[in-house]
């Protein structure tokens, strides 16, 4: 009889000679290891009726050859099996156990006793036998590294095993627990079982168990190679189905999921580009499972609804008849032929060139002539939508390419709000104001709007709210500037420049009788039997209500008549019936006193002051500069808010008075006791430019000669130092200016002769233009009276061989 120790709490186990042999499919049994099997075969049913029937039943152990063999005899199971002890039994049905063994010592079979009702077979315990040895201590060491190893890439195992190998002293036992719990084939499990030799046993485990290492190793390489592969969009897709899930486990999935459904017809029926579309699936699938109280699901559906609604593939189809484009500019603005024939020879070229592309027509000119209604009619004889984008003041990048979806309470820039407002992908877009586009820290709009021009880019605008490119191609845009000059040169290479200067009186009263009235007559709801305004009192409301070079204002007041007309109508005090005639000495009636005062009354003729143009922003002005003198030291002081230009020009006209005093009959050193203030009055309003040279130094001449300036005489001019008038701009605006204020004499210098063309020929029948080439000629046209000793001196000079007013000749 041999016996094994055992580690058990119930003390050593003995094996007897003969004991009970219960087969085992598919599994081998390993000393110090715990399994559960089933029961269920008629001969082992008895053989475990039979062992509980004792006190620490121990049976054997063996591993069936076959697993299919249903009734294995002598030859059908291996050898060598494992004692065991029944730690438990329990029944689960009639003929059916579960049994829970613990393996106590290796067996060998010796003979068969007995088969029925079960096998009994005489064995023999092999116990491991216990050395010392060196080698058998560096395989032990080697097997619970390898271990370790294997236990770290095996998630599913408990975080405990790592210890329990270290804890397990005996090599024999650690090689068999370890083999147990190796996915091997039964076969090697056997062949472990029936290794006695330890230093074999454990090489033969170290073998299996480094195997397992390198499956393990490539599972793990296959499993990130793969969930790399997955990519982000799957993955993503499947947490969202979980977050879906658990949403939904929560209750907190939105109700309204029917109305976010109608967004999978709108982004259908939104016709977007390819990627754009994708774009706005990934978006709605991200609004399904958010919970529509948050903050972000309001930015992402306000993004999905910006996406579907704009108008991606809607567009309007242009009729270019060229006799129709006219038929409509006529009807909508009085006169401008020069504008109205370039926009038809515009309109005829973007008729036969089929890529669209040219220049961005810029419609130039001081407020209220009519650029906006040009633009409206224009895109209005193309049958194209049209909408309005006012630059003026934009500072910010953001305002024309829009906010990043980050910011709350972010939008797209104007552009895309104004073509989501046309309802049409290629309106008429009017960019008001492009010369009042500002640039700060927050960017630059100017090259934003150049992409927005940009025919090489703008077919794909990416605005920064959308982040997906959106068409702007087939926008027709039309700029408008009251300046030119401020507009940035990369800006304005693209424009073709249209001015439009501003009216004479004339033309004012005419378009007032043609457009403004009967358009204010209407909007008012008056009909024209109940209210005459006559020529007399637009001409009253042009002089004395307005000073404008457009007819912005006029039409208001044109306006402000026919409200209170409307209001006698309302009240009864304008009876059925009767008309309302609208003399001039009426019109303060409904506007009030005049608000301007004649200019012609204001000057008086009186030595130092002169009478200058301007040109601003506004149009063409009339200016008057007042020069006096003081005592002091020869200092000079200039007041008016004048630019740096403008008092370099005084500066310039200053010395130029004193180098040729003498012909001009100004007593000489007139400097050196005196102080000298030039102001511009209109203080608040800046005022800049060369232009008002010859103004400066004529009313300088005019002071120191005690000569007044005439009253009806203005002038423009840039001087030099030579005593040499030289050309400036804006001449139509300054002389339709010089017109409004009923100027008689206007100098101006000989190289603006050829800008006279484009003076209305009333303007040149009512004024006399004087070009003058040289500072010393402006006198005799300018002054009351000549300075007293002025001709004898010249006389005396062009005696004496030089004449002082021709300019030196230059070296
Ligand atoms: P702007 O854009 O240049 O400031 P608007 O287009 O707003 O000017 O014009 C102001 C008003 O004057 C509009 O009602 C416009 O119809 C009218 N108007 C301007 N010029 C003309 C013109 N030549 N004929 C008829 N109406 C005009």
């Amino acid at each position: 009889m041999s016996t094994k120790k055992q580690g058990g709490t119930e003390g050593p186990v003995e094996v007897p000679e003969i004991i009970s042999i219960l087969p085992l499919r598919n599994s081998v049994l390993f000393p110090g290891s715990i399994i559960p099997i089933d029961v269920g075969r008629r001969k082992s049913v008895r053989l475990v009726e039979e062992a509980i029937s004792k006190e620490r039943p121990v049976i054997g152990i063996l591993t069936q050859r076959d697993a299919r063999t249903e009734d294995p005899g002598e030859g059908d199971m291996y050898a060598v099996g494992c004692a065991a002890r029944i730690l438990k039994v329990i029944k689960l049905a009639k003929d059916n156990f579960s049994v829970i063994l613990q393996g106590v010592s290796r067996v060998r079979i010796l003979d068969y006793q007995s088969t029925d009702p079960f096998i009994t077979s005489r064995v023999t315990a092999l116990p491991d036998p216990t050395v010392a040895d060196v080698e058998l201590d560096a395989l032990v060491l080697n097997l619970k590294d390898i271990a370790k190893r294997v236990i770290k890439l095996m998630p599913e195992l408990p975080k405990e095993a790592g210890a329990l190998v270290d804890s397990v002293t005996e090599p024999g036992q650690l090689a068999d627990l370890i083999t147990s719990n190796l996915e091997l084939q039964v076969e090697e499990k056997q062949d472990v079982l029936e290794t006695f030799d330890l230093k074999a046993r454990i090489r033969k485990v170290l073998q299996f168990l480094s195997r397992q290492l390198e499956v393990l190793k490539v599972r793990e390489k296959i499993n990130t190679q793969v969930q790399e592969e997955m990519g982000r969009n799957q993955r993503e897709y499947v947490l969202r189905q979980q977050l879906k899930a658990i949403k939904e486990e929560l209750g907190e999935l939105d109700e309204g999921g029917g109305d976010l459904e109608e967004f999978k017809d709108k982004i259908a029926k939104a016709k977007m580009p390819p990627d754009t579309e994708k774009v706005a699936h990934k978006q709605l699938e991200r609004l399904k499972v958010m919970q529509p109280s948050s903050a972000e699901y309001t930015v992402t559906r306000t993004y999905l609804e910006w996406l579907v609604e704009l108008p991606w593939e809607v567009s309007t189809d242009d009729v270019v008849d060229i006799a129709n484009v006219r038929q409509i500019l006529d009807a909508d603005h009085y006169d401008i032929e020069k504008v109205k024939k370039r926009i038809l020879e515009y309109m005829a070229v973007r008729k036969l060139k089929a890529d669209k592309k040219g220049p961005i027509l810029c419609l130039a000119g001081p407020p209220g002539v009519g650029k906006t209604s040009l633009g409206k009619s224009i895109a209005r004889s193309i049958g194209r939508k049209f909408i309005r984008i006012s630059l003026g003041g934009v500072r910010d990048e953001a305002e024309i390419r829009g906010h990043r979806r980050t910011y709350v309470g972010s939008l797209p820039g104007r552009v895309i709000q104004g073509i989501k407002k046309a309802g049409t992908n290629n309106p008429g877009c009017m960019l008001d104001e492009i010369d009042k586009l500002g640039h700060d820290f927050r960017g630059d709009p100017a090259s934003a709007l150049l992409e927005v021009l940009d025919p090489e880019q703008n077919n794909s605008f990416s605005d920064h709210y959308l982040e997906v490119p959106f068409d702007l191609s087939k926008v027709m845009f039309i700029a408008t500037a009251n300046l030119l000059d401020p507009i940035p040169p990369a800006l304005r290479d693209r424009l073709e420049v249209m001015e439009l200067p501003g009216y004479t009186r004339e033309e004012k009263k005419m378009i007032a009788r043609k457009f403004l009235v009967p358009k204010q007559l209407e909007e008012h709801g008056i009909t024209p039997d109940r209210l005459d305004l006559t020529d007399e009192s637009v001409a009253e409301v042009i002089d004395g209500y307005t000073r404008e070079a457009g007819v912005r204002n006029l039409e208001r007041e044109m306006g402000a008549i026919c409200r209170g007309v409307a209001v006698k109508v309302a009240e009864g005090s304008l009876k059925d019936g009767e008309k309302e005639v609208v003399t001039a000495e009426k019109v303060p009636d409904y506007l009030g006193p005049q608000k301007f005062q004649s200019e012609v009354a204001d000057r008086t003729s009186e030595p130092g002051v002169c009478t200058g143009l301007a040109w601003t922003a506004v149009g063409g002005e009339i200016l008057f500069i007042e020069v006096t003198r003081m005592p002091g030291k020869g200092s000079l002081v200039m007041t008016g808010q004048l630019g740096d230009v403008m008092k370099e020009s005084a500066q310039a006209a200053l010395s130029f008075v004193r180098s040729n005093a003498k012909w001009m009959g100004i007593e000489e050193n007139f400097l050196e006791k005196t102080d000298i203030h030039i102001h511009i009055p209109a203080g608040g309003i800046p005022k800049d430019g060369p232009s008002a040279g010859v103004t400066m130094f004529t009313a300088m001449v005019s002071l120191f000669t005690n000569k007044a300036v005439r009253a009806d005489v203005a002038m423009t001019g840039e001087i030099t130092l030579r005593g040499l008038v030289l050309p400036v701009g804006g001449i139509k605006e300054k002389m339709l200016a010089a017109h409004r204020a009923g100027i008689k004499r206007v100098l101006l210098p000989e190289r603006n002769r050829k800008d006279m063309v484009d003076v209305p020929p009333q303007v040149k029948e009512e004024i006399e233009f004087i070009h003058i080439k040289r500072m010393d000629e402006i006198l005799q046209y300018a002054l009351t009276e000549m300075p007293d000793n002025w001709k004898a001196n010249i006389t005396a000079q062009v005696a004496a061989g030089t004449d002082p007013t021709k300019p030196a000749p230059t070296a």
